[in-house]
């Protein structure tokens, strides 16, 4: 369902009137988690300054530790839709459990399942019948054929609005958090024909990666990345350390703006 053998034509999704596909470079943006309302308010508008169309936000947060900030639940799912009210932007936002599938998408309007869940089958079926868009970002050492039999999981649910997301895999470099790995990026549009964007804030780990990352996926032909940002990265629940600041919008604005989409 996911191969272009049978499906030539490249793939555009919307969200929420908001195209992913060949003919446009989607930013989308927003914080890592949901903290509080000021706090994603002032993300999201972060992120529009920049020219995000789409916000992301975590109120489920998948984390290694059992001891880290876990999100705020449905209480960030309600200040994610309220902040969709106060900025126009359409939310993206994590599902972690298949029990809270329903719940997650009455507010989203794009499902994410994050890479520790890129083979939980369960989920990508529950996800695959909710009957919203959904985000599959790459498991950390998940092969191209893994990552796309993924989305077969969901594809098989009758959901093609699907978007695939190469967030950085396991390698022996330590150097940055995970490894991006750029060629996947039209390795995939290549064998499928659903939209790839790329995340270069959790592949790298390190702010100072992000807008060269950023560059070097839309040169490759990314149909968009998705972005984080904070208004006070000192001081946030998770990831602080890859958030993009205020003083990086104009610079993030205008890789997106030099970049016109390869046709
Ligand atoms: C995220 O985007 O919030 C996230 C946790 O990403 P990943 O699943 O790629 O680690």
């Amino acid at each position: 369902l996911v191969s272009r053998e049978n499906h030539p034509d490249r793939t555009t999704v919307t969200v929420r009137g908001v195209p992913i596909g060949p003919d446009t470079v989607t930013l989308i943006a927003g914080p890592c988690a949901v903290e509080t309302p000021r706090q994603t308010l002032e993300a999201a508008r972060m992120a529009k300054a920049a020219g995000a169309t789409l916000l992301r936000g975590g109120a489920y947060k998948p984390r290694t530790s059992p001891y880290a900030f876990q999100g705020l639940g449905e209480e960030g799912l309600r200040i994610l839709a309220d902040v969709r009210e106060q900025t126009g932007l359409p939310i993206v936002t994590e599902v972690v459990d298949a029990h809270d599938v329903a719940l997650v998408a009455s507010y989203a309007d794009m499902l994410q399942v994050g890479t520790r869940n890129a083979q939980n089958f369960a989920l990508l079926q529950a996800v695959g019948a909710a009957g919203k868009p959904v985000m599959l970002k790459r498991g950390m050492t998940a092969t191209i054929e893994e990552w796309l039999m993924a989305a077969e999981y969901v594809a098989q649910r009758g959901n093609l609005d699907i978007v695939l997301c190469e967030r950085g895999i396991r390698t022996y470099e330590t150097a940055t958090r995970n490894t991006l790995d750029i060629s996947a990026v039209p390795v995939v549009q290549r064998l499928s024909h659903l939209p790839v964007i790329v995340d270069p804030s959790h592949s790298g780990g390190r702010r100072d990666l992000v807008l060269p990352l950023t560059r070097a996926a839309v040169a490759v032909g990314a149909d968009g990345v998705i972005i984080d940002v904070h208004p006070d990265p000192g001081q946030a629940l998770c990831d602080g350390p890859q958030a993009l600041v205020d003083g990086d919008l104009d610079e993030l604005a205008a890789v997106m703006r030099d970049f016109p989409p390869l046709m």
